[in-house]
């Protein structure tokens, strides 16, 4: 079930795996054979051409962690309390396979708190790789709210950063997160957003959003869909 996307560009609810549909992209440009409705690929170019991003792949994609990657459990230092949200490794093994880079990008207020340290924090993340394989570059914000620093996401600090260290342009990344600060940090930095949204997530941050998808995995789908592969970059298509 690849379904579940949907943008405010639409009033469309989301849809559900009984209602896929075997058509294929309506402009022509997916990936043939796409596991989307057709309504979801329109839906996907809707957005594409409306903020002028998923012209191309994103060449990484930048996770949040809690409550995108793995289950939020607030201000965690126990590797052992580390559990994947729903999909997770199959889509990280997707977009590696695809030769996307992947990052993940971390608020991680709790060091600014008193509750754990960094080290409980890379602790946490290296139970993370482990599970979920290893990523290109990791950031994390140690500072909380009221330290006006540049990293704390909704500050695009941190997706400047790991951009930089890939050797990338922000608009050739991709920012998957589960809140709105995650959203804002991507629009902050020039890179394009996808809001996965948990039980956690604001009403109105998922009504703002500017993509949506239903899971990481309909969310790596939009992300990796948009071309069959690089060379369709040459200027023309088909
Ligand atoms: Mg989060
Ligand atoms: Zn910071």
């Amino acid at each position: 079930m690849r379904n579940g996307l949907r943008t405010r560009l639409s009033a469309e609810p989301r849809t559900t795996g009984a209602e896929k549909k075997e058509e294929k992209c309506p402009a022509g440009v997916c990936f043939s054979g796409g596991e989307g409705s057709a309504s979801d690929m329109a839906t996907i170019h809707d957005s594409a051409r409306h903020h002028g991003a998923l012209e191309q792949r994103p060449a990484a994609i930048l996770f949040d962690r809690d409550g995108t990657l793995i289950v939020d459990v607030p201000y965690n230092g126990d590797p052992d309390q580390v559990v994947p949200m729903p999909g997770a490794a199959d889509a990280l093994h997707r977009v590696r396979v695809a030769g996307v880079r992947t990052g993940v990008v971390s608020n991680q207020s709790g060091i600014a708190r008193g509750l754990l340290d960094e080290e409980d924090v890379q602790r946490v993340n290296e139970r993370v790789a482990e599970l979920l394989g290893p990523f290109d570059v990791w950031r994390f914000c140690p500072h909380g709210p009221e330290d006006g620093c540049a990293c704390r996401k909704p500050r695009p600090g941190m997706i400047l950063d790991a951009a930089a260290a890939l050797g990338l342009p922000p608009a050739r990344v991709a920012v998957v997160g589960d809140i709105g600060a995650d959203v804002a940090a991507a629009a902050a930095a020039g890179a394009l957003a996808v809001l996965v949204p948990t039980a956690a997530t604001r009403h109105e941050e998922v009504e703002s959003a500017p993509v949506l998808a239903a899971d990481l995995a309909a969310a790596v789908d939009l992300l990796l869909a948009e071309q069959k592969a690089p060379v369709a970059f040459t200027g023309v298509r088909p």
